[in-house]
């Protein structure tokens, strides 16, 4: 415990006394840091990739393309752009400050605590990373102590690539986090599950940092009867079976029109074939640890629904089949808890109306996914559900365009980060406004007499 605590301080004492330094600041760091971003994920790509494999058996492809290519292309959008990012924005004064001029100038939040979960070891450490460095802040990243061996990886290779007193990593569990959390911090940014969001949220309000919260939650699926069901199916089977279904915005579940529900059903049987292939033990993203393949266990075992395909659960591998549950209980675990696992429950609706009220009535989604030809069913869906983002027609994809947003509202989140969303994110953007010394007009200073008053009443 000393141990910890005293880790913790030394961590924090590094990161804030760059800070201090003013050395962050410079676009030129800036631009270092992200150029090293780029170079770390591209150059040690095999030592990155060998870790995910050890962590949880991560095929190399998948690894590559959901976890290593996206960083490199936000960090190299951002090393772009990051000068024109940092330019003052000039704004009107009103008519009470004129002549004068007013602009906002971004500055860096500080010293900032990054917090990171296993599930996308690398993209989920160094993505916040590309916007804390684009902003010019410093920072303590916790990578998670379940991809242990990933998380040993950045921390050897981050003091390589990167500022070494200005991105410090700290490796351990949630007590290292929870020592880390006692610093005062000027900003956390915090990635994870909602409840670990809600302690982190509190430690935080302690010492008035700002914080972003990526949490998680149940992306639902909304499939309408015009939708071309076999490109649904096979787009929301691909979402689901990625990273063995342990992402944060994996299609959750899906709430389908009922006369194309069957059909639907069966093209995700036949795509589910098509992507395990021959040999699915080949491409099989492990379920990371023990607990993890209980509580999947649990979820099915309890969800009152019936399994038309999958089902198996093996202890040994630690591998779930991917599964579909038709009708689950709607007030079952399987259906209140993020699943964060290869099941896919399905449940068929009267109309878009009833899904909309389905997804209306529980906590706001980190995702939600529709697949329908009609732009006024896509309208009515956008107008009346509440979710982190919204991606029509596919699943997972709209995390990947550098300038949108990526993050939750409400039970899914605080706060977005991504291209200039994360620039902003991690900025305190100052308004400034100047006065020049004449004309110094006396009608504004006391006492005010009933002729001040009436000019004041037509200027202000
Ligand atoms: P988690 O909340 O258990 O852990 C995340 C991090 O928090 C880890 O580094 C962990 O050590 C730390 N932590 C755990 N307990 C803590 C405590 N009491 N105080 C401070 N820190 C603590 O999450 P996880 O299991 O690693 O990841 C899965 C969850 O994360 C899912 O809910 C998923 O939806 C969510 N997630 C969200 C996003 C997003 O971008 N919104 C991305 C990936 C995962």
């Amino acid at each position: 415990m000393a141990d910890t605590a005293r880790v913790a301080a030394q961590a924090y004492g590094t990161v804030r006394s760059a800070f201090s330094s003013g050395r962050t600041r410079p676009a030129q760091w800036r631009v270092t840091q992200l150029r090293g971003i780029e170079r770390l994920v591209t150059e040690k790509e095999p030592e990155l990739l060998d870790a995910m494999a050890e962590d949880f058996g991560k095929p190399r492809a998948e690894a590559w393309a959901s976890d290593l290519a996206p960083v490199v292309g936000w960090a190299s959008h951002a090393r772009r752009r990051v000068r024109r990012w940092m330019r003052p924005r000039r704004t009107w004064p009103g008519i009470t400050n004129v002549p004068g001029s007013a602009w906002t100038v971004p500055e860096p939040r500080g010293a900032v605590l990054v917090i990171s979960p296993w599930n996308y070891p690398v993209q989920l450490a160094l993505a916040p990373l590309v916007s804390v460095v684009s902003a010019g802040n410093a920072a303590v990243l916790k990578p998670s102590e379940l991809t242990p061996a990933t998380s040993a990886a950045l921390a050897r290779l981050i003091p390589e690539y990167l500022d070494p007193d200005a991105v410090v990593v700290v490796e351990g569990d949630a007590e290292v986090a929870g020592a880390l959390l006692e610093h005062p911090f000027d900003h956390v940014f915090f990635t994870g599950s909602t409840s670990v969001g809600r302690i982190v949220a509190s430690a935080a309000a302690r010492q008035l940092a700002t914080v972003t919260l990526e949490l998680g939650g149940k992306s639902p699926v909304l499939v309408a009867s015009d939708a071309d069901v076999e490109v649904a199916a096979r787009r929301i089977t691909w979402g689901k079976l990625l990273n063995a279904g342990q992402t944060c915005i994996a299609p959750d579940y899906v709430l389908v029109e009922r006369p194309v529900a069957d059909r639907l059903v069966e093209e995700l049987g036949r795509s589910i074939e098509q992507m395990e292939g021959p040999d699915p033990a080949r491409t099989r993203t492990r379920i990371v640890d023990d607990r993890h393949l209980r509580r999947l266990e649990g979820l099915l075992e309890g969800s009152g629904g019936t399994v038309v395909r999958g089902g198996k659960v093996d202890h040994a591998e630690r591998w779930v089949e991917p599964t579909v549950v038709v009708d689950p209980d709607p007030s079952a675990p399987i259906m209140q808890d993020e699943i964060f696992g290869p099941i896919l429950p399905v449940l068929s609706v009267g109309s878009i109306d009833e899904a909309i009220r389905f997804v209306a009535e529980r906590p706001k989604p980190l995702s939600l996914y529709l697949f329908t030809k009609s732009r006024q069913v896509e309208r009515s869906v956008l107008e009346h559900t509440s979710s982190g983002g919204v991606c029509v027609n596919h699943v997972l994809m709209h995390i990947l365009p550098p300038e949108l947003p990526f993050g939750g509202v409400g039970d899914s989140g605080l706060g977005a980060y991504h291209g200039r969303a994360g620039f902003e994110e991690l900025s305190h953007r100052k308004p400034v406004l100047r006065r020049p010394f004449k004309p110094d007009l006396p009608f504004v200073y006391p006492p005010l007499d009933e002729k001040k008053e009436r000019i004041l009443r037509r200027v202000l």
